[in-house]
């Protein structure tokens, strides 16, 4: 991604970045594939992947315009980035009551739910805590036996 990003103001920001990102990944693609896909090469693209072998919703018969069907999306925003696990950077996330607002309360793969690396399990722990903080907030008491009907 290009950097520093441009003020909100840029409206083709986006859009730029998104046509960068095909590029590169036609660039890839075609010096790649055929490690992972050895029967999807071309005679052409001995490396590279058969274009028409990709799905497009208008069954296009030209190769190129099947792979231009495809979603690209560059992820430019501030909010779609990634929170990373390096080293001593735990303190730096936020507990699920420690919004430092009274009515919010946090939760996502990004907070400090314990295990602090951004994956399903953790975003689903990070959702009891703040559940957890919310009951707590309006004196609901401790957890509620979510798998209590299920056991019994
Ligand atoms: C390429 C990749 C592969 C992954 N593979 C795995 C895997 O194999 N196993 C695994 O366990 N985890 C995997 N993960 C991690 C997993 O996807 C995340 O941990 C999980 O999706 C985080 O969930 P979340 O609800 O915290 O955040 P998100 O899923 O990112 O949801 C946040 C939502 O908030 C929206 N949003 C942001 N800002 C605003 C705003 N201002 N207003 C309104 N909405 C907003 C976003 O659009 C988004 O929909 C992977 C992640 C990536 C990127």
């Amino acid at each position: 991604m290009r950097k520093p990003l441009p003020p909100f103001s840029d409206h083709q920001f986006q859009a730029g970045e998104n046509a960068r990102l095909k590029d590169a990944f036609e660039q890839w693609l075609q010096d790649n594939s055929a490690w992972f896909w050895p029967k999807g090469a071309t005679y052409l693209y001995p490396q590279g992947l058969n274009f028409q072998l990709l799905a497009d919703p208008n069954n296009s018969a030209d190769g190129y315009d099947r792979f231009l069907s495809q979603f690209f999306r560059a992820n430019v925003r501030p909010t779609d980035h990634y929170t990373l696990s390096v080293p001593n950077s735990a303190l730096y996330r936020l507990k699920a009551d420690a919004s430092g607002f009274a009515n919010l309360f946090l939760c996502g793969d990004w907070i400090d739910f314990g295990g602090n690396v951004g994956y399903i399990d953790g975003t689903i722990q990070s959702g009891q805590q703040a559940a957890q903080a919310l009951r707590t907030k309006m004196n609901l008491g401790g957890h509620k036996e979510i798998w209590s009907a299920l056991k019994a």
